[in-house]
């Protein structure tokens, strides 16, 4: 198969000892994949592209937990509004807007993290600490939108003590938000220094489906 049922076992355990969710990052990957996992036991899953979620959240069984975690275009918000479990990467005060206003549409409160941008990269998105702050004081303006709390990326690098820098930034940055109970952070690459720098919660998709072709993101 070409699920790696191996690796998923042996990266739930690990997760479980620490009480760390896994998001299996099923971007690119056919349905049958996501099926295969599902089949195991897996239930949340996370996309990077939204008419790609909504065509396999269709076919899909209605228990997956979908989270989107790439980049989220205001105008594509009402697509996923009406089933999406948690909306990784919102970084500005008008994609809240409009989560709220669709959010209101679909009568359902819609769950999300702020991206902050914590890498020495100019390409990541994210909120800087001034616009995080911003951002969660004007809460209250958006009713329906619940903001669980903060999701990030470190540095693509293979240098593990910066890595971990950047992780225990976003961290500290999180619990001064005592509201909050969700850290995202950690990909295959990182996700250990990430649980061990506090994440809650980690995205991992080549370690379970294989390596990608590269798709550019928008
Ligand atoms: C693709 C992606 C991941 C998973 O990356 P892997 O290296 O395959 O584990 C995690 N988070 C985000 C935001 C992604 O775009």
């Amino acid at each position: 198969m070409s699920v790696n049922g191996e690796n998923y076992h042996r990266i739930i355990a690990e997760l479980a000892a620490r009480n760390v969710q896994l998001i299996a990052v099923s971007k690119t990957k056919p349905a049958a994949d996501i099926q295969q996992l599902y089949d195991l036991g897996q239930r949340d899953f996370g996309e990077n592209y939204v008419q790609e979620l909504v065509d396999k959240a269709a076919i899909l069984p209605d228990d997956v937990r979908w989270h989107f975690i790439g980049h989220l275009q205001t105008n594509k918000v009402k697509y996923i509004a009406p089933f999406v479990h948690l909306i990784h990467g919102v970084d500005s005060l008008k994609l809240l807007s409009e989560i709220q206003k669709q959010a209101v549409k679909t009568n359902r409160v819609l769950s999300c993290l702020l991206q902050v941008h914590i890498s020495g990269e100019a390409t990541k998105f994210g909120m800087d600490d001034t616009e995080l702050a911003e951002a969660v004081n004007s809460l209250h303006l958006f009713p329906m939108v619940r903001v669980r709390g903060l999701m990030g990326m470190a540095s693509f690098t293979d240098n593990g003590e910066q890595i971990r820098q950047e992780f225990a930034r976003l961290n500290k940055l999180y619990r001064e938000y005592p509201q909050f109970d969700t850290l995202s952070m950690g990909m295959s690459s990182d996700y250990q220094i990430a649980v061990e720098e506090g994440s809650t919660m980690v995205r991992i998709g080549s370690l379970l489906f294989g390596a990608r072709v590269y798709k550019k993101e928008d």
